[in-house]
């Protein structure tokens, strides 16, 4: 660490500690250098942060709803207080570009003030009883302690997409942060301390994976994992969760088809292509991975993408006026590197050639332009894999069934893109398309109210809106005989 490099601590039962382990830099994607350091975690400081949340969970979860509420709410107006210092640490730690980590921040803000809604709305059920003078209720219960994972993408907003609804709920939780992107999380934690949240009831620890996260999916202090990321880190969680039961919410990768049909406003779908694959220098989970057009139409669909793609301004994120900022690392750049160079020794034909430029916008990051692919068949890898870079193949089709097979031919399931004006063949694609979610004439983002889910290896489990919060609570059934033995039976002696 040098002396500019500002260093962080880690939240741990209210007070801000060191790392049994050492430090980490972290490094500014757009020019490469470090500026900062967090702490490294031992997986005995990783326990610790589950004891002070098992700790502070039982007067956590018995104050009212109204009264979390609130903290929720000061939790949201500090948030908003800090909204533009707090974007320019996701732009320094992340890369994307200043507008969109503006946008990341008022989400993370809105989160908080959507699940403090819930207050009022956590109800349960009264069962007609078989006997008289007995009364029979399922309640919703916290779950108890969260262990919470994410990935680097959204550092902000995805540390209050897990802490808010758990926090409603009544859970307590631990939530680790990517190595890449740890300190968004622990300017949240600070303003958690700001806002009184008691000490337990939040902590964040930062670490590697191999350690933190793998002591957060084995100890059985941890009722909850939920966890956002990749396929194979979200196979390993759940083989580690299995150990002891604990119950998995996964929210994994995605390779989204964008359907363009022949009657589809192709100005529309060339602007929200591009837009969808090039947010965030296509590194989301929802991004366009590949495009599918009908062919009367393809040429046209083609060529606009390509201008559009032209026009797009690859430079310094901390800049109002950029579009594409770097990639989070040097790592993630060379495996886009390597799906192109893939791509294209399997036959596929640039139509705009992308890759490192010439002159970057700034010495030392992880800079890559729009790349174009054409002349790519539904089995290449760079149809199948996930892409996760400013890296488009489109494809032709000829009718609308042969589109829905080739969508439905993956094993990611999380978000698909149509557009159409047919009314039918909106209504077809609801019915045979089979992913968590589906937009129709519109791009991402997912709703805070909408249930963000996978099917098949993109996740189990979803983020978000009412059924997002199940997963932080469990139901407890309750039975009272109020009757003093007289009408409900003592099974199966009964004398
Ligand atoms: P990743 O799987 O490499 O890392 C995710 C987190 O898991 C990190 O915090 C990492 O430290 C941790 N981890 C690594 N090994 C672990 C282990 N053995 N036990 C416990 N935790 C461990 O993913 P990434 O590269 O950070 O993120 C990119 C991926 O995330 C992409 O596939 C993207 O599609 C996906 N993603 C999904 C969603 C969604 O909502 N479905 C949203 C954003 C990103």
């Amino acid at each position: 660490m040098t002396k500019d490099q500002t260093a962080y601590k880690m939240y741990i039962d209210g007070r801000f500690v060191d790392g049994d382990s050492g430090t980490r830099d972290v490094i500014n994607p757009a020019d490469g250098k470090p500026f900062a350091s967090v702490p490294e975690a031992s997986a005995d400081q990783t326990r610790q942060a589950i004891a002070a949340a098992r700790k502070a969970q039982r007067a956590w979860g018995l104050k009212s709803p109204l009264e979390r509420a609130g903290v929720m709410k000061r939790i949201a107006a500090a948030i908003r207080k800090n909204h533009a210092r707090l974007a320019e640490i996701v732009v320094r730690e992340q890369g994307k570009p200043i507008n969109e980590a503006m946008g990341e921040v008022g989400g993370a803000a809105e989160f908080f003030d959507y699940f403090a809604e819930f207050a009022r709305r956590i109800q349960g059920e009264i069962l007609p009883s078989d006997f008289a003078g007995e009364q029979i209720w399922i309640q919703r219960v916290p779950v108890g302690v969260v262990g919470a994972i994410i990935p680097w993408n959204y550092p902000s907003a995805l540390v209050s997409r897990k802490v808010a609804p758990a926090l409603i709920a009544g859970d307590t939780i631990v939530l680790k942060p990517h190595e890449d992107t740890p300190l968004s999380a622990l300017e949240l934690a600070r303003i958690f301390a700001e806002a009184e949240v008691p000490a337990g009831v939040v902590n964040i620890v930062t670490g590697r994976g191999e350690t933190v996260g793998e002591v957060l999916c084995t100890e059985p202090g941890v009722d909850l994992i939920t966890m956002t990321g990749s396929v194979p880190t979200g196979k390993r969680i759940m083989a580690n969760a299995s150990r002891n039961l604990t119950p998995v919410s996964l929210e994994l990768g995605g390779k989204a088809p964008f359907i363009v049909l022949e009657d589809a406003d192709i100005d529309l779908a060339v602007r929200s292509a591009a837009t969808s694959r090039y947010m965030n220098c296509g590194q989301v989970c929802i991004c366009n991975e590949r495009t599918l057009v009908h062919r009367s139409v393809y040429d046209r669909f083609v060529e606009g993408f390509v201008e559009f793609s032209k026009s797009l301004m690859v430079g310094d994120p901390m800049r109002t006026t950029t579009d594409i900022g770097p990639k989070v690392s040097l790592e993630e750049l060379e495996k886009v590197e390597g799906v192109v160079a893939e791509a294209v020794s399997g036959g596929a034909r640039m139509a705009l050639v992308g890759g490192r430029p010439k002159t970057p916008p700034v010495e030392g990051g992880y800079w890559l332009t729009p790349t174009v692919l054409t002349g790519v068949t539904a089995d290449m890898p760079i149809m199948t894999r996930e892409i996760f870079g400013p890296v488009v193949p489109i494809m032709p089709f000829d009718t609308f069934e042969e589109a829905v097979e080739i969508t439905n031919a993956s094993r990611y399931g999380l978000s698909a893109y149509l557009f159409t004006n047919d009314l039918g063949r909106v209504m077809n694609a609801v019915n045979d398309v089979s992913f968590g979610e589906i937009y129709v004439n519109r791009i991402g983002p997912e709703a805070l109210q909408g249930y963000h889910v996978g099917f098949r290896e993109s996740g189990l489990g979803g983020d978000d809106g009412s059924h997002g919060l199940e997963s932080y609570l469990r139901k407890k059934t309750v039975y009272v005989n109020y009757s003093g033995g007289a009408t409900v039976p003592l099974m199966p002696y009964g004398r």
